[in-house]
């Protein structure tokens, strides 16, 4: 319910039009009805109707009860009712986005690396090289969204590449370049379906990054770009370990030279779109 409010107040806040379409009707209905003040809530319109027609002795208690009864079954983390009313998710922007990550592993296997990651309670979706909502599976993660009511819930944003001229925009830094180097602080979520590689591993500690990606080690690599840098690697400019270590060594103290990593290119962008 507050997720859905959160939802809610981040669209008003860019669209004025539906503020003052929404609101009045909702207190409208709050004024009217006899358990105003135990606050029913963003849902209560058809509930409350009935409520306050009901000629029980104790109407307040008896919305007190079908109150608790519907605060329960919200808590359940899948909705499997009727189509015509898919309640808000219950749980935390963290909770749905682990649940995509878990559902996209069944789905692509160890094929594709897909990552899902949380920012501000928004949710941000990508893979190597980034992702649409044309590209495969998206389809079916679409439904998979919308029958849970993470849709309702969260905004759910679709990473893309971040450096166009280049390959090997891999995953995990297409959220990051997204997001925006000053604010990939608040990612209070991030997992992939296989493990990170060893770049995107020193970018993530070094800017405090949790992630839940599982151990071991990531397919191989044949490029890594900076999400915020003009600077890549690969496994034709040397030794791999040595690259990770410039790298980490350059994360640190910006100041450090660059020998095996190349600094040239464009200076990389991330871009995302808001998809649900
Ligand atoms: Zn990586």
């Amino acid at each position: 319910m507050t997720q859905s409010l959160r939802k809610s107040a981040h669209r008003t806040g860019t669209d004025p039009a539906r503020e003052t379409g929404d609101h009045p009707a909702a207190e409208a209905t709050r004024a009217s009805s006899p358990v105003a003040g135990l606050a029913l809530g963003d849902r209560h319109d058809s509930h409350g109707a009935g409520i306050a027609s009901g000629a029980g002795t104790l109407p307040v208690l008896d919305a007190l009860r079908r109150q608790v009864i519907r605060r329960s079954s919200e808590a359940a983390t899948m909705n499997l009712g009727g189509d015509d009313e898919i309640l808000p998710f219950g749980g935390s922007a963290e909770d749905a986005a682990a649940g995509l990550v878990t559902w996209l592993r069944d789905k692509a296997g160890d094929a594709t690396n897909y990552t899902v990651a949380v920012h501000d309670d928004d949710l941000y979706i990508t893979k190597v090289n980034g992702v649409t909502a044309a590209t495969a599976l998206m389809g079916q993660l679409k439904t998979e969204i919308q029958d849970n009511g993470i849709d309702k819930s969260f905004n759910v944003y679709l990473c893309q590449k971040f450096n166009t001229a280049a390959p090997s925009n891999h995953a995990e830094m297409c959220v990051l370049a997204a997001v925006g180097e000053a604010n990939v602080g608040d990612i209070t979520f991030l997992e992939c379906t296989a493990p990170s590689c060893d770049f995107c591993d020193a970018v993530l500690t070094h800017y405090g990054v949790p992630n839940t990606s599982p151990d071991g080690e990531a397919a191989s690599q044949q490029g890594w770009v900076h999400p915020f840098q003009t600077l890549s690697f690969g496994t034709q400019l040397g030794d791999h370990a040595a690259q990770v270590t410039e790298l980490t060594n350059y994360l640190a103290d910006p100041t450090t030279a660059i020998v095996l990593g190349r600094t040239t290119g464009t200076a990389p962008s991330g871009r995302m779109t808001h998809w649900l």
